[in-house]
């Protein structure tokens, strides 16, 4: 029988992600289908468990619905208790799996694809949504030699930063930002989707640094200043499809190729 999985948010109707593991699954010729579910905005629970009824043997879970998906498993990876926040399920019909691989699709997409390891590096995480928390700790794990998080609601910021508790973190907002540079720079911020203003001074850009910007297949005011100040830039993309490709890896035991599909999606 078809193993069945899916992707359960709300809005889903724009996610790659069915496209994705579709071409994986060709790829490594697993006996599978992914489909699309858009869950009631108050009825996450209900929606997950009927899809197990029905057979479903795990899920990617996004907005607005990572934390429930946390809330919802039975038992949590170290990397879904640190991020509080779920982006995979495995299920099965004695609980359900929580896991995060956010944080894992950045890293590789880091230092594989973009040839740029973590260790040593200082870096600046923008924004402290549920994107920064499932990043941040995966990123101080890597040995990076310091990570300020930058958030407009500064609060939130230090929450997130005291409670992953990594000593090379330091939150601030936007302001304290003026004078300092960085060797790698993440977009976490929802501006990419948005089109707002960040508020971030551009001189915290320079020649030769990363601009790593989460959203992909558009250009924002945050790759737009890191251009003109003459830093590398790197959309999403390549996050997008290796954190699917740690899922994969979870569900089916074995890691597809991520290279082709990176191109293609690039491509279109
Ligand atoms: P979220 O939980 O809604 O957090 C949004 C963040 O953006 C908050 O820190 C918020 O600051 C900040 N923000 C919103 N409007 C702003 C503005 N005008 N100026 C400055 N800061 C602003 O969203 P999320 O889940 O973290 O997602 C963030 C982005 O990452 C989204 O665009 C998402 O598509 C992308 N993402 C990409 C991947 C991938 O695989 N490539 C994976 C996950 C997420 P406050 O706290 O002050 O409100």
């Amino acid at each position: 029988m078809t193993d069945r999985y899916a992707v359960i948010g709300n809005p889903v109707g724009h996610s790659k992600s069915p496209w994705i593991h579709a071409e994986f699954a060709r790829a490594t010729r697993q006996d599978m289908e992914y489909v699309r579910i858009e869950a009631p905005l108050d009825g996450f629970e209900r929606t997950v468990e009927d899809f197990r009824n029905a057979g479903g043997r795990g899920a990617n879970v996004t907005l607005p619905f990572k934390e429930a998906a946390c809330r919802h498993s039975t038992e949590l990876s170290a990397a879904a208790r640190l991020a509080q926040a779920v982006n995979t399920l495995v299920l099965e019909p004695s609980g359900i799996r929580g896991d995060n691989t956010d944080g894992s699709g950045l890293l590789r997409d880091l230092s594989v694809n973009l040839d740029f390891p973590i260790r040593g590096r200082t870096i600046l995480v923008l924004g402290a949504g549920g994107a920064t928390r499932g990043i941040l700790g995966p990123l101080a794990g890597a040995g990076a030699a310091g990570i300020v998080v930058a958030n407009r609601t500064v609060a939130k910021a230090r929450d997130l930063v005291h409670r992953i508790g990594f000593p090379t973190l330091e939150a601030c907002g936007f302001e304290a930002l003026a004078g300092r540079t960085f060797d790698l720079l993440i977009n976490a911020t929802s501006t990419g989707l948005t089109g707002e203003a960040i508020g971030i001074p551009p001189a915290i850009f320079r020649k030769g640094a990363l601009a790593y910007e989460l959203v992909y297949g558009r250009e924002t005011e945050f790759l737009a200043l890191a251009r003109a100040a003459g830093a590398v830039t790197s959309d999403g993309i390549g996050m997008l499809v290796e954190q699917a490709a740690d899922s994969f890896r979870l569900w089916r035991g074995l890691r597809p190729d991520t290279g082709g599909v990176i191109a293609a999606l690039r491509r279109a």
